[in-house]
């Protein structure tokens, strides 16, 4: 009998799961590197594992000296699930993220050289808090305050120079669009290390200083090596450059390493991940073996083949082919309803007839996309597990506002509430304005300032305007109340301001309030809004604990990586939530990554469905025209080429471009290609950009143009919408 067969046959008879010639291939590989590089649902977890059982069970290894890395605690735990399912009887085996293994050696390396550190993560409201650090830095570089924007920017661009361990003389190679990037981070490594009695470390710290510690100190690194037997590491396509460098040390003595990963399904190189790095696997380990392997057995023939040709835009990229041997079942569906507020009521609808609710999942781009849906299902009494919750909105401070407005009016004497808006009234009191309505007093801000004798008559016109209107909240639903303060209050105005000023995203200021608005139409007074949001906010938070339960999962496409669902609904998929505007944008000026990765994020999204995958958009957005995704396009043009056509009649230039056109100095593009089927190999053409150049190679959604000093890869879709593209010959 074959090696190992004895194994498989008994995993066959105990699990019901019969590896197939690859996968077992990548089981019996156990001595030197080995990468495993292969499509979304092919086995590469399930392999993974079933290497661990073989590696205990037939190779006699103990499981201790067993390590598997993956990239999130959420992934390890699942892994670790997956091991106890598989292998009941055996004993643990260290499943963890890579930062919690360096975390493990920075310890011992400081405890070693009796250096006191302090971890600066978290929320702790110590002036030690890495987040609370940078916004008072930021403050003193900038004279102004961060907006959390700017703040998340800040974080992943110190990040990625931890990650891709760029030099202090490169960092400046490195560009953020927050304002004195580089002079806040150089401040930030300064004070960390500044204090005399501890160093202050944060997480991307761990990963350095522990690169750092095998580096130098060659007994911790020794250690190290001779603790594990045998490492793997799971979605090693998110693996960034220091933790590459970390697994490449532990592992130099007996290079026993398992790398599965899937260039397709890397979704965080924003946050320094390296594909790359798998293109040069073999540089890096010459004696290493690469098995590929392309059949998907988790999804149905309708997911597989879209999913694969979809993916297939992407130039990028290993080219490969993912296939299945599953049957078709049901086929892609794509709803474009009428509008927003429709999209919660359908699914509420489709998920009530459900029983299991455990092989369901929501997904979206952005966390944002979750309240409503929060507030629905929650109205509905669908339970739900909600991975990666985070309380941003509810603590927006446009919330706090519009709740402060509220109280005001249940008590119009609380100079403490006023003191907190009386900025957002346009009434432009001063400070002193506000002292002087503390001493004590019986009557309301309103009367008090109305009394005030240093008040310009315009301005006690306003108060007394705000105060009639006062007398009329208490009768109004909290609807009504937000709509009085948004328009009559001049709300709106003020959020505009504030994101002028301070670089808040307009389009984000408007949706919080416009969820608001909609949570406050299911509620009858101002306190049951209040409380309604409270409990919101706290099923919110609670949620996570709802894993183990019958229970639907709401997840982000990224923390989705993994994981695999009967029913899966990727929602709002509309132009400027997936693409973004800047991926568009990027695109446009021919640089693909960013697009690229959105494309991939898609496709991590598609194929976390076994049988019934939808995608919904809409066409409207509180009050406003939205467009369906690019991708959704795609999609049904895969689907279905004919029906495509038929409802996309090929398309002429859009006025949008005319600015841009003119400013590049060509004011007239009706000689512009408007049928895809002329872009041929060979054609010499006019891009309005780019200039002269020739078609070099087509596919059906992209072509590429070798213009005077470099090739381009273009989409076409993009050509034909803007109008880019002239056939040489008609340039007069
Ligand atoms: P992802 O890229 O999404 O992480 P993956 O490659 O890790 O996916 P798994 O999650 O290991 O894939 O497997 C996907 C599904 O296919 C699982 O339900 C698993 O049980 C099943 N599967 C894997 N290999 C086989 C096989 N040889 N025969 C039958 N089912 C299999
Ligand atoms: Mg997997």
């Amino acid at each position: 009998m074959p090696v190992g067969e004895e194994f498989f046959n008994r995993k066959r008879k105990e699990l019901g799961v019969s590896l197939n010639d690859v996968q077992k291939r990548a089981v019996l590989n156990i001595e030197g590197p080995l990468l495993l590089l292969a499509s979304p649902g092919s086995g590469k977890t399930t392999t993974l594992i079933m290497k661990i059982g073989y590696l205990i069970e037939e190779v006699g290894l103990e499981p201790a000296r067993i390590k598997a890395v993956t990239f999130s605690n959420a992934s390890a735990n699942d892994m670790k699930e997956r091991y106890q399912r598989f292998f009941p009887t055996l004993p643990p085996v260290e499943f963890s993220t890579i930062h919690s293994l360096a975390f493990q050696v920075v310890r011992e390396y400081f405890y070693k050289k009796q250096i006191q550190y302090h971890i600066i993560e978290g929320s702790d409201p110590s002036r030690f808090n890495k987040k609370l650090l940078l916004r008072d830095l930021f403050k003193a570089v900038n004279h102004k305050s961060i907006t959390d924007e700017q703040l998340e920017e800040l974080l992943t661009y110190i990040s990625l120079i931890k990650n891709k361990l760029v030099p202090q003389d490169k960092w400046s190679t490195i560009s953020c669009d927050v304002p004195n990037a580089l002079q806040i981070f150089q401040k930030y490594e300064r004070f960390k290390r500044s204090g005399t009695d501890q160093l202050l470390v944060d997480y991307d710290d761990m990963l350095t200083i522990a690169n750092q510690a095998f580096g130098k100190d060659h007994a911790i690194l020794a250690k190290y090596q001779q603790k594990y037997d045998y490492l793997l590491t799971d979605e090693s396509q998110d693996t960034s450059f220091v933790q590459h460098a970390i697994i490449e040390k532990l592992v130099q003595k007996h290079q026993n390493l398992c790398v599965v990963a899937d260039d397709d399904q890397s979704i965080y190189s924003w946050r320094a991940a390296e594909p790359q790095y798998l293109l040069n696997f073999q540089k890096v380990y010459p004696d290493a073996q690469i098995l590929m392997m392309e059949q998907n057995y988790r999804s149905s023939q309708d997911i597989v083949s879209v999913a694969n040709t979809f993916i297939k835009q992407n130039k990028n990229r290993y080219n490969k082919n993912m296939f299945t041997e599953n049957p078709t079942h049901t086929p892609i569906t794509l709803k474009t309803l009428a509008d927003y507020q429709y999209q919660s009521n359908y699914l509420i609808d489709q998920i009530s007839k459900e029983e299991n609710l455990r092989e369901i999942a929501v997904l979206y781009r952005n966390n944002a996309s979750s309240i409503l849906l929060l507030d629905a299902l929650d109205k509905a009494h669908i339970p739900f597990y909600m991975k990666d919750a985070n309380n941003r909105f509810f603590s927006h401070w446009i919330v706090e506002d519009i709740l402060n407005f509220m109280r005001l009016s249940y008590d119009v004497k609380r100079v403490d509430i006023f003191e907190r808006i009386y900025s957002k009234f346009h009434l432009y009191l001063k400070k002193s304005h506000i002292q002087q309505l503390k001493r004590p007093s019986h009557e309301s801000v309103f009367d008090r300032l109305l009394k005030s004798t240093d008040l310009q008559e315009w301005q006690k016109e306003k108060v007394k305007a705000y105060q009639s209107r006062y007398h009329q909240m208490q009768k109004k639903t909290p609807f009504q109340v937000i709509l009085m303060i948004r328009e009559e209050f001049g709300y709106e105005k003020v959020m505009k301001k504030m994101s002028e000023k301070l670089g808040f995203k307009m389009d984000y200021l408007l949706e919080v309030l416009n969820t608001l608005e909609e949570i406050a139409k299911s509620t009858q007074s101002m306190v049951e809004f209040a409380n309604r949001l409270d409990h919101l906010a706290s099923l919110l938070k609670t949620s996570k604990y709802n894993k183990q339960q019958n229970a639907i999962t709401l997840s982000t496409f990224h923390s989705a990586k993994g994981l695999e669902f009967a029913k899966v609904y990727m929602i709002d998929l509309i132009k400027g939530v997936i693409p973004t505007q800047s991926e568009e944008d990027q695109l446009e000026e021919g640089k693909s990554e960013e697009m690229e990765e959105a494309v991939r994020l898609f496709y991590v999204g598609m194929t976390r469905a076994k049988t019934h995958l939808e995608l919904l958009s809409y066409s409207k957005r509180f009050g406003k025209k939205v467009s369906p995704s690019k991708f959704v396009r795609d999609v049904k043009r895969i689907i279905s080429p004919e029906e495509f056509q038929k409802s996309h009649p090929t398309k002429t230039a859009i006025p949008k471009n005319k600015a841009r056109q003119q400013k590049n100095g060509n004011a007239d593009q009706t000689n512009a290609i408007k049928d895809p089927a002329k872009f041929l190999v060979g054609l010499k053409i006019k891009h309005r950009i780019f200039g002269i150049g020739e078609i070099t190679y087509r596919t059906d959604d992209t072509m590429k143009i070798r213009f005077e000093k470099y090739s381009k890869t273009l989409s076409v879709d993009t050509c034909l919408e803007h109008g880019l593209i002239e056939a040489v010959d008609s340039i007069s």
